[in-house]
């Protein structure tokens, strides 16, 4: 039986759950190795089951030896019912974050307790393995290969769409399965909005360039964020970028096991703040990161998270000006029992892209 199935059942014993109903992508992939979301799984003291459709059965079977595969005939909930039936389940944890209204409703006519519990479930995956995170620096090494070839290729007058596009490619072209999320790409001013959605502008001399992109390995994500040069950019955009590095290394250096979230998040915005750039920095430091790419921890204001060896965490400050330009570094880092493994090797000094 794997570990994971393993710490679950504790977890639901802990809780005092009969069982778990799993529905988001996420942790059916975590839980039993399916790589599907056309899928349920279902775990209870003595029993793991996915639900899945004939589609899958072939690859199910393939992923997750571990699973009894039931090819529902009515509906998922009838068939869900049928375990919780069989093994007297009267208490079942959902996942409220990953499963819509409708399909909801069709389990609430069950006899049977549920109860909300994405949040605990999630956690359980909250500290890395050392084989995870061996997996998260090979996540991290494509986008580092994928950021070095469009450095090569990026040029004055590529739009954001394409600078993007090409983002993408590169890291399925170097082994990502697919971006860890939509390529963030804001040129010149609009770099100003921390998610800018890359559009028709084109990237001009005197342009910085906020490129946040991550890669996908085994399923694990990646993330990091450098903001270029194209060409000379003006003293004030070479300032705010030099603050936003000072701000990263600072709060790097401060990565450790015993620390909570906000007293890292403190740490950058203390160092922005100090430049009078307090009010240019309006989103959290930083956000753990797996087989999601927004997961537990947080490195927030009010974040308590406590970190602990094996929990991944990024440290991304940034500073957005509007109408001039936006700075972004992020690294994505994990915890060890002496300060933190950074996954990331692209260099931080101002890359500058050679327009003549
Ligand atoms: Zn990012
Ligand atoms: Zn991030």
């Amino acid at each position: 039986m794997s570990d994971r199935i393993v710490r679950l059942r504790e977890a639901m014993a802990e809780a005092g759950l009969d069982a778990v109903l799993i529905s988001g992508y996420p942790n059916i992939r975590y839980f039993s190795g399916f790589t599907s979301d056309e899928s349920k799984v279902l775990v209870t003291a003595c029993s793991q089951t996915l639900f899945t459709d004939f589609r899958y059965l072939i690859q199910a079977a393939a992923q997750s030896p571990e699973f009894e595969l039931v090819q529902p005939t009515g509906t998922v909930p009838e068939a869900v019912w049928e375990v919780l039936k069989r093994e007297h389940c009267r208490k079942c944890g959902f996942e409220d974050g990953f499963l819509t209204v409708a399909e909801f409703s069709g389990f609430t006519t069950l006899p049977v307790e549920f109860v909300p519990w994405g949040k605990e479930l999630s956690r359980l995956r909250i500290v890395k393995t050392a084989e995870e995170a061996a997996l998260l620096q090979k996540a991290q090494d494509i986008a580092d290969a994928s950021l070095a070839e469009f450095l090569r290729q990026v040029k004055p007058g590529m739009t954001e769409r394409e600078a993007a596009a090409r983002l993408t490619y590169l890291g399925s072209m170097m082994g990502s399965e697919g971006p860890s999320f939509d390529p963030i790409v804001g040129s010149g001013p609009n770099g100003a909005m921390c998610h800018a959605v890359p559009g028709e502008r084109k990237l001009q001399t005197g342009d910085l360039v906020v490129i946040d992109f991550g890669c996908i390995y085994q399923g694990y994500h990646s993330d990091m964020t450098r903001t270029i040069a194209i060409g000379p950019v003006s003293e004030a955009c070479h300032r705010i970028y030099d603050i936003v590095l000072e701000a990263q290394l600072k709060t790097l250096a401060e990565v450790r096991p015993g620390i909570t979230g906000a007293h890292l998040d403190g740490v950058a915005r203390d160092v922005i703040a100090s430049y009078g750039y307090g009010d240019c920095f309006g989103h959290g430091l930083g956000h753990g990161f797996g087989y999601e790419i927004h997961e537990a921890p947080r490195a927030g204001k009010k974040s308590t998270d406590v970190f602990v060896s094996g929990m991944t965490i990024t440290v991304e400050p940034g500073i957005y000006v509007e109408g001039l330009c936006g700075v972004r570094i992020e690294d994505c880092t994990m915890v060890t029992e002496t300060g933190c493994l950074n996954f990331v090797h692209t260099t931080k000094d101002l890359i500058t892209i050679q327009t003549i």
